[in-house]
């Protein structure tokens, strides 16, 4: 077992790299329960088509994608009035925004991943409106979009969507990236994401796929086993500045990733994915190069990494698998996703 300690440089932190070579590589298992086939269209979900929604609204018979605001949102544009405020050790400050839903389709059964290319080209185009739209409002800083897959991160409907905060505050991952990234430029006249990018293309190991302008990688200084980047390769701050070029290859790359994920154990892929944008508070984010993050919780089928003591108490990450090891497996699986070529194979067969 080797221990090694890796820099990330986005986060200024040491991740601790203690992976077991004489382990062998995850050896082709996947989860053999049988998936239940879900439905087209469920009548209880509150997320399709024409359904009404909790707070009595009723959505839209939409037949792309629809966004609407959350019925139980965390932040609301209201702050509570006669706000006392603080200068103290213990301070306070109102967070207000607004919180909104993205359905990615009207058919219940479908994961991002096994939208058409046209179809998350249209998704990209719909975040990049989003963006624009809450972003420009005074009373916004920032702009989270965000998707949870699966139960173990705590989502137990499986219609496909994400989720919008959109704050008078900047969430601390953001703000620390933003500040690194502007202290890199003054300092070395470089972006640093790019200079990320530069070192992943010169190394290789770690990509997992790349077209003209998009690229997808296991970053070097990983937290999570199946931890991966995209970016676009050109430096925008945000998706907003995109062009449909860009736009194209990006939802290309985002579709690529994410039917590896899936074929990679025959199953829904857990993740947290995060879109990293600049905030819209009016501060210079011209260093800022944006990204989304994928963060799967799990490390095998079933096997949750478990945030504890190194993590939790320590302030570090620890992870037991070499990057470069994990970017393979997830390089190797097929860009036609399970589903897919199964039904494809059955139809084959009649
Ligand atoms: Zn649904
Ligand atoms: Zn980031």
């Amino acid at each position: 077992m080797t221990w090694e300690e890796r820099w990330h440089p986005l986060r200024e932190e040491w991740v601790i790299v203690a992976a077991h070579r004489q382990r062998r590589p995850w050896n082709g298992e996947t989860v053999t329960r049988d998936e239940p086939e879900l439905p087209v269209y469920a009548s209880d979900c509150y997320l399709c088509p024409g359904n009404e929604r909790i707070s009595g609204a009723r959505n839209e018979n939409y037949n792309q994608t629809f966004v609407f605001d959350n019925d139980h949102p965390c932040v609301g544009l209201e702050a509570p009035p006669g706000f006392p405020g603080s200068n103290g050790l213990y301070r306070n400050r109102p967070a207000t925004g607004m919180a909104r839903v993205v359905c990615y389709s009207p058919q219940h059964n479908l994961a991002l991943a096994e939208l058409e290319l046209p179809e998350i080209e249209n998704l990209l185009r719909v975040w990049q409106q989003q963006y624009v739209d809450l972003g420009r409002r005074e009373e916004i800083a920032h702009v989270l979009i965000f998707e949870n897959r699966g139960e173990v991160v705590g989502v137990s409907n499986p219609h496909p969507h994400c989720q919008i905060y959109a704050t008078n505050f900047v969430f601390k991952t953001i703000e620390t990236e933003s500040r690194i990234c502007r202290q890199h430029l003054s300092d070395t006249g470089r972006g640093l994401f790019r200079d990320i990018i530069e070192a992943e293309l010169r190394d290789g190991r770690r990509i997992i796929f790349q077209n003209e302008c998009a690229i997808a990688f296991m970053p070097y200084f990983a937290r999570y086993a199946y931890e991966v980047f995209l970016a676009p390769r050109r430096t925008h701050a945000s998706i907003a500045s995109m062009s449909d070029a860009e736009v194209a290859d990006f939802a290309s790359a985002l579709k690529v990733l994410l039917v590896k994920y899936d074929n990679l154990w025959q199953m829904p892929f857990p993740y947290v994915m995060t879109l990293h944008q600049s905030p819209t508070d009016g501060g210079d984010y011209a260093a800022f190069h944006f990204h989304i993050e994928f963060l799967p919780p799990l490390r095998r089928p079933n096997l949750l990494k478990y945030l504890a003591g190194p993590e939790i108490g320590g302030g570090n990450f620890l992870s037991d698998t070499a990057p470069e090891e994990k970017a393979a497996e997830l390089r190797a699986q097929s860009d036609v996703h399970y589903k897919h070529a199964r039904r494809t194979s059955t139809v084959t067969a009649d």
